[in-house]
């Protein structure tokens, strides 16, 4: 048997060794997506001209005929999806701005909105995650429009993630737009690379939670949001 060639990068890791050990244990390195400095020097339409150019060739050692009516515009539909749809979120220009305003009914209780649909990708696999995201709030005096919260978890479920990292993101997104440290975040994901292969459990799910402020240090107000998130409609 071959064996298996050594990769090493250039801190002299064996690269082959580091991809096995993460295997499917999704870790993350960091609150921030691995983004090179240069990653917006090339503008959307030669990312897809790249990324199509580089899907027909994965097509093409799988073995695939290019030729077939049925695949032949799939490497250009796989790159525009890539850069316009699944993958905008990575690109700071697509961020929602958030305009503030300001909370004239003096409503200082916290809100709660639940059940945001997301849709994200498993940055070590590529695969979908998708499910649930509940956030709340508490006003410092400014809100913002209700379909910003879903915005903002749309953009940042927009890249290739972990989830863990996906709900930071969101959490200190909220705490930043909104000015106020009051904020909660709990997202319950289906992640298609643990039910369409690997172990192939399709009943679990992840659940992850980022809570701040108020819902970091008072037990009252965490156990209210959980409470409101599991009124059924
Ligand atoms: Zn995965």
């Amino acid at each position: 048997m071959k064996q298996k060639e050594t990769l090493l990068n250039s801190a002299g890791i064996d690269l082959n060794q580091a991809i096995d050990d993460i295997g499917d244990d999704h870790i993350s390195s960091s609150h921030d997506t691995p983004l090179r400095e240069d990653a917006f020097e090339m503008d959307d339409d030669l990312k897809m001209e790249l990324i199509e150019k580089h899907f027909k060739e994965i097509m093409n050692i799988l073995g695939m005929d290019l030729k077939d009516d049925s695949l032949k515009g799939t490497p250009k539909r796989v790159a525009k999806m890539f850069v316009k749809e699944v993958f905008s979120g990575l690109n700071p220009k697509n961020k929602p701005e958030v305009k503030l305003f300001e909370n004239k009914y003096k409503y200082n209780e916290m809100l709660v909105e639940k059940d945001i649909t997301f849709f994200s990708h498993c940055e070590h696999h590529f695969v979908p995650i998708y499910g649930k995201a509940h956030v709340a709030y508490i006003s410092n005096g400014n809100v913002i429009g209700l379909s910003k919260i879903n915005r903002i978890v749309q953009y940042f479920a927009k890249r290739p993630q972990v989830q863990e990292r996906l709900t930071v993101q969101i959490g200190n997104e909220l705490k930043n737009a909104l000015g106020t440290d009051d904020v909660a975040v709990i997202m319950d994901a289906d992640h298609m690379c643990v039910s369409s292969r690997g172990v192939s459990d399709t009943s679990s799910s992840t659940v992850t939670s980022f809570y701040s402020g108020q819902f970091e240090h008072d037990n009252q107000k965490r156990n209210e949001f959980l409470k409101y998130i599991s009124l059924s409609r």
